[in-house]
């Protein structure tokens, strides 16, 4: 792990999210690894691994993947993809589509 992660990790700033599916990486083991097993500063560990995306997705196929993770239980589907819609298009991973 780098100097920086821990820098950054330690400061009690907020922490990154990551840029595909917008889980706060808040420890170490859950960020994604670059091609040579550096810890990516942007992706989690479940989006990213060894310099690529763990699955190649659209834009909506990450929100229906992630709708389960972001839905209260009070919550419809529909309320859940509306917070996601006004997130995920903004991420590094989306904002290109
Ligand atoms: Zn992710």
């Amino acid at each position: 792990m780098g100097r920086e992660l821990d820098k950054l990790l330690e400061g009690g700033a907020a922490p990154p999210y990551c840029q595909s599916c917008y889980m706060p990486m808040d420890l170490p083991g859950k960020f994604g690894t670059e091609l040579d097993g550096v810890l990516s500063e942007e992706y989690c560990t479940h989006c990213y691994q060894a310099g690529e995306f763990t699955t190649e997705q659209t834009l909506d196929e990450a929100i229906e993947a992630n709708i389960m993770y972001w839905k209260s239980q009070i919550e419809s589907d529909d309320t859940a993809r509306e917070r996601m819609m006004k997130i995920f298009p903004h991420l590094k991973r989306w904002k290109k589509q």
